[in-house]
């Protein structure tokens, strides 16, 4: 049974020492109890304590690493079922299979459209992070040359084979890497655990009857391999949900500790591609901690990395903007400055529009922690008062001339207290961000 934070905290040291990047070890041990901090983190735990606190205070879902240094990917370490009951914390590996079969100018083009997998959204750098490599031709050198070419990518490695040799032959290249393993089943779980203990690298297994699975992975850890990921990719699309869901529920509500492990599950390639996109944005959604899928165009990957960075945020935190002026092109001081929130996706969006009109304005992002214009404005987030004490500051007088500013058209009805209070011309801008471009080339230029 699960301890709670005060008995968790008569085993620690209690000497407050911060080593664990706690303040004190009762905010540890609050942290333990809630399954977001590790034990490891405490240097300074006895072996009694750890004997009896390990099991109760390990996190539900194991946190597993795959890669090293700065490449590399960590999953697992879940708490809830549902994102809005908290977060999601470890946003799952989205990667690109590569079969071993390609000939030399097959193997770059792809590891070519692979690198380009990575694009700039609201502010944020996204890309495909991890890459597999499929031993289709059951062969060891053509396994071992696609795994050492991938590894110009830098990104954590799966290395996929039905032949245990033959993953051996690769990691005796590229051990430090830790790349993850995958191809143990329950017929042939020994050699690939023996392969994963010595190499100390992570290890995949596959099962699709979570029973049989969860009796897998128990012989698997008592091999000696503790960083385990769940395969459960089945038969459709709908089996395989049920199973990532399942071991979840298991592992979370139920604290079954052998299936307390990160999933993985591979999109169908007998599927046309609009049906693998689809595939794979249900395993993001629901639970798996890598998705591997064999399409490798950006238009079928952005949508998948798109979907996981929005659930992969805090629904306590609004995702922001540094509050403050920005240039958009190569302003001068006659340059328009338009006002709007520091919400992510709202200024993102009008600065997209901004660059689109090819006019070098400028953009002042008014702290409004994070809310969207009517959010703000409705909130008292985004007043007259605030903009207008946003214009009088040092950021904006010697960069801006022309006192004029443009507001959105949701808000209007402020403009009169905005230029009494600022002595700035008002002018209000089009409610939606879209009509930016053809305001600023026409309204502004006639201004
Ligand atoms: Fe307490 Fe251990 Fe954290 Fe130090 S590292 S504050 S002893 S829990």
């Amino acid at each position: 049974m699960a301890l709670k934070a005060l008995d968790i905290f008569k085993l620690l040291p209690k000497t407050n020492c911060k080593k664990c990047g706690c303040p004190t070890c009762l905010a540890f041990a609050m942290k333990l109890a809630q399954k977001q901090a590790n034990l490891d983190q405490c240097p300074d735990v006895t072996a009694e304590a750890k004997a009896q606190l390990e099991g109760s205070a390990a996190p539900p879902i194991r946190l597993v690493t795959i890669g090293t240094g700065n490449s590399k990917l960590e999953i697992g370490n879940e708490t809830v079922m549902f994102r809005h009951e908290e977060s999601f914390y470890h946003p799952p590996g989205i990667g690109v299979v590569i079969p071993d079969n390609l000939d030399d100018n097959e193997l770059n083009a792809r590891i070519e459209a692979v690198e380009k997998l990575q694009f700039v959204r609201v502010g944020a750098h996204i890309r495909s992070d991890i890459v597999a490599v499929e031993n289709v031709s059951g062969q060891a050198d053509p396994f071992a040359k696609t795994a050492a070419a991938v590894q110009k990518l830098d990104l954590p490695t799966v290395l996929m084979s039905k032949e245990p040799a033959n993953i051996d032959k690769v990691l005796e290249s590229c051990k430090d890497k830790r790349p993850l393993i995958y191809g143990a089943s329950a017929d042939n779980w020994e050699k690939y655990a023996a392969i994963a203990k010595e190499k100390q690298c992570p290890l995949a297994v596959s099962e699709a009857d979570l029973d049989k699975l969860a009796a897998l992975t128990e012989k698997v850890k008592a091999a000696g391999v503790e960083d385990i990921i769940l395969d459960l990719t089945s038969a459709g699309i709908s089996e395989t949900l049920q199973a990532l869901t399942a071991a979840r529920q298991l592992a979370l509500k139920k604290n079954v500790r052998s299936l307390g492990y990160p999933s993985l599950a591979i999109s169908s390639s007998a599927q046309t591609a609009g049906e693998q996109v689809a595939e794979c944005c249900t395993y993001i959604a629901k639970y798996a901690g890598i998705v591997l899928t064999g399409l490798h165009h950006p238009e079928y990957i952005l949508p998948l990395l798109t979907l996981r960075q929005n659930l992969y945020t805090d629904p306590r935190k609004p995702i922001q903007v540094e509050p403050k002026l920005n240039q958009v092109g190569t302003v001068t001081t006659t340059s328009p400055l338009l006002i709007t929130t520091n919400f992510s996706l709202t200024y993102y969006t009008v600065e997209g529009e901004v660059e689109a009109s090819r006019i070098p304005s400028f953009i002042g992002a008014i702290d409004t922690d994070g809310t969207s214009v009517l959010t703000a404005f409705a909130s008292d987030k985004l007043t007259a008062e605030k903009i207008a004490a946003f214009l009088k500051s040092d950021a904006v007088k010697d960069k801006v001339t022309h006192k004029k500013v443009i507001i959105p058209g949701y808000v209007a009805v402020m403009s009169g207290a905005l230029e009494e209070e600022s002595g700035w011309k008002v002018l209000v801008g089009p409610r939606e961000a879209s009509g930016l471009p053809k305001y600023l080339k026409t309204v502004w230029k006639s201004e």
